[in-house]
């Protein structure tokens, strides 16, 4: 695998091709917000089966903005976000950007929830931008129809 990433503390880590990453994303919804402490998340799509993880991931699971349920995971000794889910998709991965190990590589495709983006921290105006979640359920069936 060419592609790594870890928590703070290395007690977490994980791998990954990255061609077998789906897309890339700013999130600038409330809930990424608090658990980033940022204006936004930069999540990476991948299917759960093309990643391996070593260590231990705790999760925190609330209902997203979209009605979905949100898993979060992050590495219960130093606290580091590292990549969440939907309950409703298993088979999908959303890692944050900023834990990989290089990610020069990294191309973000699209913002969404852009109508909670804050002055500080403005959507990216060269890319495509969503004011939610753009119909993200049906959109990632769709992704993983085509796996
Ligand atoms: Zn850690
Ligand atoms: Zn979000």
């Amino acid at each position: 695998m060419n592609q790594s990433g870890r928590c703070q503390c290395g007690k977490v880590n994980y791998y990954f091709n990255k061609e077998d990453v789906i897309s890339a994303h700013h999130c600038h919804c409330k809930d990424c917000q608090r658990s980033t402490g940022c204006g936004k998340s930069t999540i990476i799509y991948i299917p759960n089966k093309k990643l391996k993880v070593d260590g231990e991931i705790k999760f925190f699971e609330n209902k997203g903005s979209m009605g979905t349920t949100i898993r979060r995971g992050f590495c219960e000794n130093c606290g580091s976000g590292l990549m969440s889910y939907a309950k409703e998709l298993p088979m999908l991965r959303f890692i944050k950007a900023g834990t990989l190990d290089d990610s020069s590589w990294l191309t973000v495709n699209s913002s969404f929830f852009t109508k909670s983006a804050t002055d500080w921290n403005a959507p990216d105006e060269n890319i495509k931008s969503f004011q939610g979640n753009p119909d993200m359920l049906s959109n990632i069936k769709n992704v993983i129809k085509s796996l």
